[in-house]
């Protein structure tokens, strides 16, 4: 079974739509094996975008990521890592399609409401960056 990693970001927490989002999850088969609530540091939300370092957003993203609460999610499904990027949509809410995660509840291109994983390999990663094997369900 493949793992991918959800983050509902800040901006939907503060919204009050990760019930939203949760049932959205749990309506399209995929199963939560872990869940936190955490605000994130500068260092920890800098080295999960580490990818990112060089980009023009970088400095903006860690401020946003770090100005409230996350939720990180781990999930497991067939095809999880294609299924949920499916199912959040396009980085800009502008151009995701309509009944996306995004589409329904981002603000904007950098507050795009949740994460997701982008390859297989990063979604084992990733799962592991908040999740330790033990304390998977
Ligand atoms: P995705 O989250 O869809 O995989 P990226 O990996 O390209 O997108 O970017 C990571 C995150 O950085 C995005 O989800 C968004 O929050 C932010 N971001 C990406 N591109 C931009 C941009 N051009 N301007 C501002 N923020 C951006
Ligand atoms: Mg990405």
């Amino acid at each position: 079974m493949e793992r991918t990693l959800c983050i509902i970001k800040p901006d939907a927490v503060k919204k009050n739509v990760q019930g939203n989002i949760i049932r959205m999850i749990s309506e399209n088969g995929f199963r939560i094996i872990g869940m936190r609530l955490i605000k994130l540091t500068s260092e920890q939300a800098g080295k999960f975008y580490a990818i990112h370092k060089e980009r023009p957003f970088f400095k903006d993203l860690v401020e946003f990521m770090t100005s409230g609460a996350c939720i990180p999610i781990a999930l497991e499904r067939e095809n999880a890592v294609a299924e949920w990027r499916k199912l959040i949509g396009a980085t800009d809410p502008a151009e995701a399609e309509e009944g996306t995660i995004r589409k329904l509840f981002a603000n904007s291109k950098s507050e795009n409401a949740v994460h997701g994983s982008d390859s297989v390999e990063n979604g084992k990663i990733e799962v592991g960056f908040f999740f330790p094997e033990s304390e998977i369900i």
